[in-house]
């Protein structure tokens, strides 16, 4: 008998951590190399969150919490829905768990059945279709071409429904393009999900604060839309708290009881140290998230500038996250000595290995003529990894 499940088969390691883990390899044997894969802030969680934390420890809150989350932190994820996003989820709607990853998961969970459709924009978070695929459930792929700045139309949101489709999955601001919805785009989505009330639409704004064009839109807060979105997010990327791993969901009441339901079988609760750390950054000062923000719509601009000084890519125009995925087609094809270049993961890994600078293959996001370069380092790192990737494309006949 094979010792492994067939899910495990089904499914790929996320290239975004195998990216990262070769880069590891090549460091700890003391090359210098710029890692651009990882897609965390680098920067420090802020001081009040962190003193929040260590109150916690020190007044030995330190047992099980309830499954869903303390109360308090409820309460406050209530607030912030309301306030920031004009979306009305009671505490009883909230569900917290261990990191917005686990929160999709829990949701896919709770509303994928065998066979059921997920309809996913392409590129796409490297985690979506995987987690469908653990359930059984069917990723239906639509392409968003670089030229509509990675953003799907309502024409082709409603040319891939089907009886079968059972859910949307999307981020905005997008991991890996950075592209926002803007307030427009997403009234004519909206349009379509109202005339098909079956599909439930699982809003990841887990980038929500890093955002350059303006106040962030949840679609669950277009009218009528509450009851058919999950809104997804969490602490990572707007509070540098990746590694506290604390993430949440406002749901239908119905299905945040099945999401909890399933998470009370799966992991219980997050850490309680970092649920009190959570009350403390979403009652607490914005002021670090909001300098965070402006260190990379600043780095941004740098990389803007540096990335077109490149020959043959075409960039696009990210207006949140921290992520560029440039089009590097004109290098498909080209050799460095016997060494064919056919694949965004072999420039990739070219890139690497000739170039020191690690980055990820549009592949892992289901577009194969891309890169994703993540911008959430030093103004110091980022000025050498352009001219690292300069001269080793150069060398590419
Ligand atoms: N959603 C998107 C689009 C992401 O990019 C990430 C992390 O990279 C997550 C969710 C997961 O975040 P968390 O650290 O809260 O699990």
């Amino acid at each position: 008998m094979e010792a492994l499940a067939n899910r495990v088969h089904n499914i790929n390691e996320p290239q975004t951590i195998a990216m990262s883990k070769k880069a590891r390899e090549l460091m700890a044997k003391g090359i210098d190399v710029v890692n651009l894969s990882l897609g965390e802030p680098d920067f420090e969680t802020p001081q009040h969150i962190k003193d929040a934390a260590i109150a916690a420890i020190t007044q030995n809150f330190s047992y099980y919490t309830p499954v869903a989350g303390i109360p308090e932190l409820r309460e406050a994820i209530s607030q912030k829905f309301l306030n920031d996003n004009g979306l009305h989820y009671a505490p009883d709607q909230i569900v917290v768990s261990t990191g917005a990853k686990h929160a999709i998961m829990n949701t896919i969970m709770a509303i994928i059945n065998a066979g059921d459709e997920v309809i996913i924009p392409t590129p796409y978070w490297v985690s979506y279709s995987e987690m469908v695929k653990l359930v059984d459930g069917v990723p239906v792929f639509i392409a968003a071409p670089l030229d509509q700045n990675f953003k799907i139309t309502a024409g082709q949101l409603k040319a891939a429904i089907t009886p079968k489709s059972k859910a949307f999955l999307f981020s905005s601001p997008c991991n890996p393009t950075g592209s926002v919805y803007s307030k427009e785009e997403l009234q004519e989505l909206v349009e379509v999900f109202k005339q098909n009330p079956q599909i439930y639409v699982i809003s990841d704004e887990i980038y929500e604060y890093i955002n350059f064009v303006g106040k962030h839109v949840s679609i669950g807060s277009f009218e009528g839309m509450q009851d058919q979105v999950i809104t997804i997010n969490g602490l990572s990327k707007g509070f540098a708290m990746t590694g506290w791993r604390l993430g949440y969901l406002g749901a239908p009441k119905e299905i945040a009881q099945a999401c909890e339901k399933i998470q009370s079988q799966y992991t219980s609760a997050t850490s309680s140290i970092s649920q009190k750390a959570a009350v403390a950054a979403l009652t607490g000062s914005k002021e670090p998230s909001l300098s965070m923000v402006k260190a990379f719509e600043r780095r941004k601009k740098f990389m803007a500038e540096g990335l077109a000084s490149i020959p043959g890519l075409i960039n696009n125009n990210p207006e949140g996250a921290f992520y560029f995925f440039p089009d590097i087609s004109f290098y498909l094809g080209k050799k460095f000595g016997n060494q064919s270049i056919e694949t965004a993961t072999d420039l990739c890994l070219y890139l690497l290995n000739e170039g020191h600078v690690s980055m990820v293959t549009g592949e892992a996001f289901g577009n194969p003529n891309c890169l994703r370069i993540s911008y959430a380092a030093s103004d110091e790192k980022l000025k050498m990894a352009v001219e690292r990737m300069k001269s080793a494309l150069a060398k590419l006949v």
